[in-house]
């Protein structure tokens, strides 16, 4: 297994759409497993392949306390959505901002298992708000665009700064 390098805003690559996976096999299952190695060690709930410079239809969610839920979804389609609330999120890719976003209470899913196996589930809660935000990854969608453009600004601003500022400590040492 391996930590895979995740791609931070405003990375252009970010703004790239998946196309879907034709084949699911061990080398994507390879994928799959660096890719939750990763997310568990950010630590994080979710994480689209986008993120990790791979342009594919697929994503990985966890949202349990003990990390022993895993939930692998590929080529995932929305097929149907309910209800409305609000959760404070963050994301992997826009390290330190947390933002609140309204999103879909309860979701129905189509995708295929990490055995290539067609699935349909209804997702709720947490797990259904990380799956749409994951999706919007996928599509090449970052939870900060439902912000203001002015908002966005100042966020891309902060984070240049951030990582200049790293440079530099880093050129110190
Ligand atoms: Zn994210």
């Amino acid at each position: 297994m391996a930590i895979l390098r995740i791609l931070e805003f405003p990375d252009p690559r970010l703004r790239k759409k998946a196309v879907p996976v034709e084949a699911v096999d061990d080398s994507l299952r390879q994928l799959i497993d660096d890719m939750f190695e990763t997310m568990y060690e950010a630590p994080g709930i979710g994480l689209a392949a986008t993120q990790v410079d791979v342009h594919r239809r697929l994503l990985i969610a966890d949202v349990s306390q003990e990390k022993n839920e895993p939930h692998v979804l590929i080529n995932p389609e929305i097929l149907g959505q309910e209800g409305s609330e609000v959760t404070e999120e963050g994301c992997l890719s826009v390290p330190g901002y947390y933002e609140e976003i309204e999103r879909a209470e309860r979701i129905k899913v189509r995708y295929l298992d990490r055995d290539g196996n067609e699935q349909e589930s209804e997702f709720e809660g947490l797990l259904a708000v990380c799956v749409q935000h994951e999706v919007d990854h996928l599509q090449g969608r970052l939870f900060i665009d439902y912000l203001s453009e002015v908002k966005r600004q100042r966020i891309r601003k902060r984070l240049a700064k951030d990582r200049r500022q790293h440079q530099e400590s880093a050129a110190i040492l």
